[in-house]
């Protein structure tokens, strides 16, 4: 039996990994498309961006760990074909792997925004380590930043960015930050957080051209022009669906998977950031970006290669670090009609529960890890809250679960 796994990036290797943990037997290839061993992204635009983490200090494991597995490394190595009828993958130096499972793990890429000047020298992306290490070496010198794109790795570099001591425009087309994922409430409390960090933050603004003679030197939007030396496109990614599709299989922005993972073969499984699945935990199809899915979707898969048939159903959590706020939610609360926000003025802490109607979809906390762990032991039980019970002035989130837990 022969696992191939195209990408190796938190999800790539959490499968290799968790197969060999169930007693796995079977040749596993992990094909890599970096040059580089599977390592973390979170930090890339948080502490990766200082001066003093090394690249072995985001490895998931040293390179030792794949040999004393027996999980075969390809690194610098792309998969760029799927034969499904032959049962084999064609990769990018044209050699040819046979496969009983294979497992989609192949991430997604940064949109690039279609406006002139995007190719200029100091326009930079941020999606891999390479990319990470061109931004703090950019850092070092510059003196003006624009960040095109108001979302988590925005926000995320522009708190490193004035950490530094760079001048940082966040320019954002919405009228408020982060605006896919977080209730208004948490876009306004950061909104204030990253004007005192002394952040420029433009809304509505329509990025139309970069200009520059070979350099960077103005991002222009529709209404004005906002200098700079150094620029980071944060707009958003695209799922790397290209290989499902070319191979016959459904996509929708990202690989259409069901309950268990598996696309319409079912040899093939798609797991992580290039992955669409039903969620109960939202309205509908979702595709998620975050370690937490990564990682269970690829627990999932491996038990099912291992046997099993327990359908994907964790809880989503997610956390962003933005200088010195922790921003952590639980459930996906995108979809909430009515949120009750906790919040004294002035204090670097809040808690928002978001409703739909009367159910109780997600908590978002800033700066309340134990009220974020609190909610997380919540929304996957079988617990219920009212809306009226959370309402009421005197409630704490930890006391309450801890006593119902008790009863
Ligand atoms: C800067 C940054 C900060 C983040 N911060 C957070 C955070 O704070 N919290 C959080 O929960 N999540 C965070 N995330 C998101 C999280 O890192 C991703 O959700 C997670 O990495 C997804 O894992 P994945 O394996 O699906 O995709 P990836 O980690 O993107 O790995 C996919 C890999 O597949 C490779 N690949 C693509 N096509 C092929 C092919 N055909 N053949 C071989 N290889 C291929 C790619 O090059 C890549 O290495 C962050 C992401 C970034 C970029």
């Amino acid at each position: 039996m022969n696992v191939i796994i195209a990408g190796g990036g938190q999800a790539g290797f959490q499968v290799a990994s968790s197969l060999r943990q169930g007693g796995y037997r079977g040749g596993i290839v992990l094909v890599a498309e970096e040059n580089r061993v599977p390592y973390q992204r979170p930090p890339l635009s948080k502490a990766y961006l200082k001066e003093d983490m090394g690249f072995d200090r985001l490895e998931l494991r040293p390179e030792s760990f794949y040999a004393a597995q027996s999980i075969e490394l390809r690194l610098g190595e792309t998969v760029a074909r799927i034969d499904r009828g032959a049962g084999t993958v064609v990769l990018g130096s044209g050699e040819s792997l046979a496969f009983d499972h294979l497992v989609l793990a192949t991430g997604a890429r940064n949109r690039v925004l279609p406006i002139p000047g995007a190719d200029l020298a100091g326009v930079h992306l941020l999606r891999s380590a390479e990319d990470a290490e061109g931004l703090r070496g950019a850092l070092r010198t510059a003196r003006r930043m624009v960040i095109v794109g108001g979302g988590f790795i925005g926000l995320e570099v522009a708190a490193s960015a004035r950490a530094k001591g760079v001048a940082v425009t966040v320019l954002e087309a919405a009228d408020r930050l982060m605006g896919r994922v977080v209730s208004p409430a948490i876009s306004a409390f950061f909104l204030a957080a990253h004007r005192d960090m002394g952040t420029d933050v433009h809304f509505g603004a329509k990025v139309v051209g970069i200009r520059g003679d070979g350099r960077v030197a103005a991002v222009a939007t529709e209404t004005g022009t906002h200098e700079a030396d150094l620029v980071l496109m944060a707009a958003g990614v695209i799922p790397n669906d290209e290989l499902a599709a070319s191979a016959g299989l459904p996509t929708a922005s990202g690989v259409i998977v069901d309950a268990t993972m598996t696309t319409e073969d079912p040899r093939i499984f798609a797991i992580g950031d290039c992955a669409v699945f039903e969620s109960r935990h939202a309205a509908g199809r979702v595709r998620l970006e975050s370690v937490q899915n990564a990682v269970d979707q690829a627990k999932c898969v491996a038990a099912r290669i291992l046997g099993g048939t327990i359908p994907y159903d964790s809880l989503p959590w997610f956390w962003s670090d933005q200088g010195p706020y922790k921003l952590q939610i639980v459930g996906i609360t995108s979809g909430a009609d009515h949120v009750h926000v906790v919040h004294v003025p002035g204090e670097d802490r809040l808690i928002a529960y978001c409703f739909a109607a009367e159910r109780l979809l997600g908590i978002e906390t800033v700066n309340r890890p134990g009220d974020h762990m609190a909610g997380r032991r919540l929304l996957s039980s079988e617990l219920r809250l009212s809306r009226a019970e959370i309402e009421h002035g005197d409630f704490d989130l930890r006391a309450h679960i801890a006593a119902l837990t008790r009863a």
